[in-house]
């Protein structure tokens, strides 16, 4: 997304997947605030680093000293971590290498507000980056999550985006091909996806009267994998029942499941388990609100102890004669941990190249279907050695 969608409205691009699907969802999310996690501050971070790196050598050249006041601003932020420069770096050169690909210089807009109200009423949007070339229109847009790898394939959020900077520029340029891209560096994942003008006003033309109905609040609730990020999520009468609907399998006739069944239930059950931790989290905060929540009450867990000033508390029992050696742990660091530190390239010739680092194959682990990895081939009689 435009990380915080930078003023809202209501028809979010970035909810668009979710609107477009279970069109009442944005008038019930209305009643819940709008809290702002962690992750979507240290987006926001990110993208402010993104855009300064991007103004500098797209639009506005400046001293690298006036450059690095900026950024030494940014870098003093409480959120901010060192790897934020190197992935902001991967999104300018993809930039970087777009631009440098044309026979001309050619139009770039950062951070650009577009909007796409002729579509979805009220709706707008802010890019991340705009580049018009020729006839080809591109859109990027810098997803700083490591959850899931986004694809720009088929993406509304991203098409809505093409739509509001088509309404833009095509009195300007005579854009005939959309180009969509996200560039999510933490999770070295680049999804690019493009598709003719016609078919991006088509695509809009069929959303029009859905987007209408999300504006009046109107439709079915339609729950699915969208309402993750649902703030209506946790008391959704829809998604309440969708789960408790695991009481179909009551009737079932034979004594046993079949591996049939066996795999329907999961499926519920995995997003089951996702939702009983939203209840739950919901039911916790009610409680400590005052809330009743008929038979369940909150209590305080388990506690840790804790230094009250460590450094005092070493030096009081050196000062004791305890060895300093008894205080410390030395753990070397992980692979993965080390990779980080070192960066891809050093890490590669200092301990991949000369191979000193090796891959074990991970534990057999169950995923949907859906899941991207080859599923590990086995013979039946083998199946012992997984156990
Ligand atoms: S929780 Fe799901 S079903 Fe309910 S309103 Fe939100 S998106 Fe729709």
């Amino acid at each position: 997304m435009s990380h915080a969608e930078r003023d809202h409205a209501l028809l979010a691009a970035s909810a668009a997947h979710r609107w477009l699907v279970c069109t009442p969802s944005v008038r019930l999310e209305e009643q819940f605030p709008d809290t702002t996690s962690e992750y979507a501050l240290e987006g926001t971070l990110a993208h402010e680093i993104a855009e300064l790196k991007l103004r500098k050598y797209f639009l506005e050249p400046m001293s690298q000293r006036s450059f690095s006041a900026k950024l030494n601003k940014l870098k003093k932020h409480e959120l901010f971590q060192e790897e934020m420069l190197r992935h902001t770096d991967t999104y300018l050169d993809y930039l970087k290498g777009l631009a440098l690909s044309f026979s001309s210089a050619p139009y770039v807009a950062i951070e650009k507000k577009v909007d796409y109200s002729a579509y979805a009423p009220e709706g707008f949007g802010t890019c991340d980056c705009i580049i018009i070339h020729g006839g080809d229109l591109y859109i990027t847009d810098f997803k700083y999550g490591k959850g899931v790898p986004v694809s720009a394939e088929d993406n509304p959020q991203m098409k809505l985006y093409a739509l509001g900077a088509y309404l833009e520029y095509s009195f300007l340029y005579p854009i005939k091909t959309a180009y969509l891209a996200i560039v999510q560096p933490r999770i070295d994942n680049i999804s690019e996806w493009s598709l003719p003008i016609e078919e991006l006003l088509a695509w809009g033309e069929s959303i029009k009267p859905i987007a209408q109905k999300a504006f009046n609040g109107e439709g079915e609730f339609v729950p699915g994998d969208h309402c993750r990020f649902c703030r209506a999520k946790a008391l959704c009468r829809a998604r309440a029942e969708h789960y408790t609907a695991l009481e179909d399998f009551k009737g079932m006739k034979p004594p046993l499941i079949s591996n049939e069944e066996v795999g329907q239930i999961l499926e519920k059950a995995i997003a089951l388990e996702a939702w009983v931790k939203e209840l739950k989290e919901y039911a916790l905060a009610e409680a400590l609100k005052g809330e009743e929540i008929p038979g369940w009450k909150a209590v305080e867990g388990r506690s840790v102890r804790n230094y009250v000033d460590i450094d005092k508390a070493f030096e009081h029992l050196k000062q004791n004669g305890i060895d300093e050696a008894m205080l410390y742990e030395r753990v070397p660091l992980t692979v993965a941990k080390l990779e980080k530190a070192l960066g891809k390239k050093e890490f590669r010739s200092l301990l991949e190249e000369p191979g000193l680092v090796e891959k074990q194959p991970g534990k057999p682990t169950l995923v949907p279907a859906s899941d991207k990895r080859p599923a590990i081939q086995t013979a039946p009689e083998a199946a012992e050695d997984f156990r």
